[in-house]
Order: C-alpha cells, then sequence, then structure tokens
C-alpha cells in the first residue's frame, strides 16, 4: 500500500461484476469561484452576468504591455479557506504560466500556480447519509484565472467571445484519491460547498458556475495498484456527479474484463443520455509548458497576518452541529442538515431563541422546507421570516391555537405573508377551551351516535373516532387536551 492509498472500500462499497469485485476510486479537482469585487489581477468588477464584454480591462483583454497586480482580498480569501479545510497556509508561493490556446484566453496562458501553491495539504471529514465519518485529505488549494467563455450558439457560422469571466480569480481544491463511492464523492463536495458558503469565500452557486468539479475515475480490483484514471471534465451538479461516476466505472470495468485497457483521457458527461464521452487524450502537466510568471514576484505572507484571519474565522459547519447537539438537543441528523448551510441554521436560531429548539428545528426542517421547496424558494426569498415562525410557535405554547390549526395559519402565512396573530384574529381561528361550548359538541354526538357509544366502553381503539368528530365539530378549534378529558368523562372510559 503506497502512502496516497490509505483507503480501502468497504465490501459494501465494491462493485460487483459478472467476474468478481472492483473498487471504485474517486478524486475530485474543485473549482470555486473566489468571491471578491473585483478580478484577480485587475480592477474589472467579478460580478456574475452583464453585457458581454462588459467587465473587461485591458488586463483580462492582454493587451500588450499590460501587468497583472494581485489583489489581496482574493489571497485573504485563499488563506481564509485554507484554513477552514484545516490545511497548511504555505508563507511563500508562486504563480506560474500555464499555456494552451484558447480564443477566450487571450493572454495565451492562464496564470496559476503550479509548484508552490498557495495552500498545501489538509482534511475534511465528510458523512454520506446514513454511514460512518470517513476523512477525505486536500491534497492543495491554488489561485488561478478564470477563462472567458466561447459562444457557439448565436450563429450557425461564428463563435463569439464573452471575457467577462476572463481572469476572475478561482480557488482549485484538490483532493486525494480518497473517495470510495459516487455517494462519498457527494458527500465530499456537499461540504466543501457548506465549509466555503460558511467562510464567505465562495458563494457555491452551482447554476451560475461557482463551483464546478473534474471528477477523477478509475478502478482496481481490492488489494491492487490504482488503475489508470479517467477525469470528467466540468460537472456541476451532485446529481450529475454521481451519475457520472457509476457510468465511468462500469465503463471501464467492462474495457478490463475484457482485456483492453484504459486510456487516460478527459471525458464529458452528457446528462441526456447518461453517459460519458471522450472529449480529447489526457494532457499532462509538461504539454503546458508551466514556468514562473516574470511579471508577478513570489507571493510571500506574514505568519501575523495569518494568524489574524485565522481568529476572525467564523464558526465552521462541524463546530456548528455539534453545538446545535450540545445547545439545543437536536438529534445529529437535523443539526447536520441545519449546520450546512448558514442562511438554514441562521433562522433556525432565531426561531429556537428563548422556545422549544426541537419544535423549531421541525419547523424549520420539515414545513417550512417543503413549503419553499414546492414554490421553488430558498430561505432567503421566504415569505415566511424566522420571526414571523418565532411568533407562530409562542401562539402554540401559549394555547391561542392548536398544532392543526398551526398548520393552516402556516399555509396562509406562505401565501399572505401577514403575521399569524393577524390571521388568527382576522379567521376566528383562537382556540375553544370553553369547556361548555365543547361539552354541547360531544352531547350533539352522543345522541346522534348512540351505537358508537356502546362500541367505544368495550373497545377502546374506537376512542379516536370520538377526539376526530369533536375536533371536526369544533372546526377544528378545540383544545385537543380538554377534548380528550371531557370525552372520557362523558363517555365514562
Ligand atoms: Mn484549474
Amino acid at each position: 500500500m503506497t502512502e496516497l492509498d490509505v483507503r480501502s472500500a468497504r465490501p459494501d462499497q465494491l462493485v460487483s461484476s459478472d467476474k468478481g469485485k472492483w473498487e471504485i476510486i474517486v478524486g475530485l479537482e474543485v473549482h470555486a469561484q473566489v468571491t471578491s469585487q473585483a478580478k484577480l489581477f485587475s480592477g474589472a468588477s467579478a460580478a456574475y452576468g452583464g453585457e458581454p464584454n462588459a467587465h473587461v480591462s485591458l488586463v483580462d483583454a492582454a493587451m500588450p504591455g499590460m501587468l497583472p497586480v494581485i489583489n489581496k482580498f482574493c489571497v485573504e480569501q485563499a488563506v481564509r479557506t485554507g484554513l477552514g479545510l484545516n490545511a497548511q497556509i504555505h508563507l511563500k508561493s508562486r504563480f506560474d504560466r500555464k499555456n494552451y490556446f484558447y480564443p477566450d484566453l487571450p493572454q495565451g496562458y492562464q496564470i496559476s500556480q503550479f509548484k508552490d501553491p498557495i495552500v498545501g495539504e489538509g482534511e475534511i471529514e465528510i458523512e454520506p447519509d446514513g454511514e460512518e465519518p470517513v476523512t477525505i485529505r486536500i491534497e492543495r488549494l491554488h489561485l488561478e484565472q478564470d477563462a472567458g467563455k466561447s459562444i457557439h450558439d448565436l450563429s450557425p457560422s461564428e463563435t463569439f467571445v464573452d471575457l467577462n469571466r476572463a481572469g476572475v480569480a478561482l480557488m482549485e481544491i484538490v483532493s486525494r484519491p480518497d473517495m470510495r463511492s459516487s455517494k462519498e464523492a457527494a458527500a465530499y463536495f456537499n461540504k466543501l460547498r457548506s465549509i466555503v458558503r460558511a467562510l464567505g469565500t465562495c458563494d457555491g452557486n452551482m447554476e451560475e458556475g461557482s463551483m464546478r468539479a473534474d471528477v477523477n475515475v478509475s478502478v482496481r480490483r481490492p488489494g491492487e495498484e490504482f488503475g489508470t484514471r479517467c477525469e470528467i471534465k466540468n460537472v456541476n451538479s451532485t446529481r450529475f456527479m454521481q451519475q457520472a461516476i457509476e457510468y465511468e466505472c462500469r465503463r471501464q470495468i467492462e474495457i478490463i474484463e475484457n482485456g483492453g485497457k484504459i486510456d487516460q483521457e478527459t471525458r464529458l458527461f452528457d446528462p441526456d443520455k447518461g453517459e460519458t464521452r471522450t472529449m480529447r487524450s489526457k494532457e499532462d502537466a509538461h504539454d503546458y509548458r508551466y514556468f514562473p510568471d516574470p511579471d508577478l514576484l513570489p507571493l510571500v505572507l506574514e505568519q501575523a497576518w495569518i494568524d489574524q484571519i485565522k481568529a476572525s474565522l467564523p464558526e465552521l459547519p462541524d463546530a456548528k452541529k455539534k453545538r446545535f447537539v450540545g445547545e439545543y438537543g437536536l438529534t445529529a441528523y437535523d443539526a447536520g442538515v441545519l449546520a450546512g448551510d448558514s442562511d438554514a441554521s441562521t433562522y433556525f436560531e432565531t426561531v429556537a431563541k428563548g422556545r422549544d429548539a426541537k419544535l423549531a428545528a421541525n419547523w424549520v426542517t420539515q414545513e417550512l422546507a417543503a413549503a419553499l421547496n414546492k414554490q421553488g424558494l430558498d430561505l432567503a426569498s421566504s415569505p415566511v421570516k424566522a420571526e414571523a415562525l418565532g411568533a407562530l410557535l409562542d401562539l402554540m405554547k401559549d394555547g391561542t391555537i392548536n398544532g392543526k390549526i398551526a398548520k393552516d395559519v402556516f399555509a396562509k402565512m406562505l401565501e399572505t405573508g401577514d403575521a399569524p396573530g393577524a390571521i388568527v384574529e382576522r379567521e376566528g381561528l383562537k382556540q375553544v377551551t370553553d369547556t361548555g361550548a365543547i361539552e354541547k359538541a360531544i352531547d350533539e354526538l352522543m345522541a346522534a351516535n348512540a351505537d358508537k357509544v356502546a362500541d367505544v366502553q368495550k373497545n377502546p381503539k374506537a376512542f379516536g373516532w370520538w377526539v376526530g368528530q369533536t375536533m371536526k365539530a369544533t372546526g377544528g378549534k378545540a383544545n385537543p387536551a380538554v377534548v380528550n378529558e371531557i370525552l372520557k368523562k362523558k363517555l365514562g372510559v
């Protein structure tokens, strides 16, 4: 076993074929766009969208004689991310030119970091659904420029180039080949996303391409050396990532079992067909003729500055999850769901403050999450703000409404954005605790259902029918505890 190869797949992770069992080996190179107003080496806006070529400085367009100037804030964001990944921060790093030609790369090279990246080895813990935690090692994080965009579908005979993205800062985060299933790969990507979002170093917006992964996949017989890997480029959803890995490992197993060998190549995943196909044969580092960028001095950082950034790090998802379990008594699952998303955890803590935290967690992870999901909204655009949901919980707590009516009120809050108190008042939904009104409803029910009175006295299971009918007769507004009590007395059960 080599140093690179500390993990073996668990038996349940092995893939079976006609000719035996196989182990899947996955490593990820994730490109995360740095949250920053300006680009990595120019003052042009890094904002998403905008008219084509509206955010392009002379540096981004690679006009002769232009010189790059490092954006200190982007460096700080990379350091912050490295610290969040429990990684080594290198006090001295360097920028290299990665040479290749592409119409959307006017310099003819990408400024990247090859030999001496700003961040070295780190690690994060992942917890794939229902599985034991696993540590995934990070090999490095380096800073580099994004390229522009070639647009091929506006004209049948021409290609257009939009350089808005050219020069935007990216962090390339490279993992070790430590993942042993598509599920682990997805869990790693999601964990990385929740960490950079919590740090505020990348918005993690996958639709806008802020986070995308190159997925390295190979297969081997358990215990053998790593096989030849293929790289699936630019996967921008964890669902596609899992499909691509599943497809790719089957493809490789079939080739090897039929006596063939895997060519190291770069492939593309086609989500419509659910398959990967050859894009180009894989290039190696030497194909790019890397050399230190003579326009940029080595990047030298002071330990004091790094310590200062470290001291300002926000609470990260793992620590937050632990705190939610300890402080609020949440289940590990609920705590993980809430802590993994900074919007969700802020929302939850606002609702939970001074209230029943488990009840708050239930409402946020279930009622609210389902409702938002149905409407295609996220928490930031939720018509029900945390304070309003808290007020609804208060109305339940003080007995103004019962749990069933609370769900109706919540539906109206979603629809109208009104405060729960106003809705209860307007619709006359206050809980009926007046025993006279409840007794009257029960007397009427008993008079009309003599047979069921006899039945419930022999069969205690029939009691539920009486509770349901009484609630119905009072428009769902009766206090369930009072209903139970009076029913028991009157029915003699
Ligand atoms: Mn890259």
